[in-house]
């Protein structure tokens, strides 16, 4: 599934926003980006697997993890 994540808030923004309505901030598809939207989609929390700095405690497609 192609789409745009917050860079701020990993917000799964639509295909093409690229900037997130949520927070303003980068919503980015490069292929890294997308490969961590997927992984989040698909339940994986572990920030290490997910390519983060800090661990996701609580996230949700909607709004991210803010
Ligand atoms: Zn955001
Ligand atoms: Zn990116």
């Amino acid at each position: 599934m192609k789409v745009n994540l917050c860079c701020d808030c990993l917000a799964i923004n639509e295909h093409g926003i690229n900037t997130c309505p949520k927070c303003g901030g980068d919503s980015c598809w490069c292929g890294s980006c997308q490969r961590t939207a997927n992984l989040l989609l698909e339940g994986v929390r572990d920030y290490k697997k997910l390519g983060l700095l800090s661990p996701v405690t609580d996230w949700n497609p909607e709004t991210g993890i803010k």
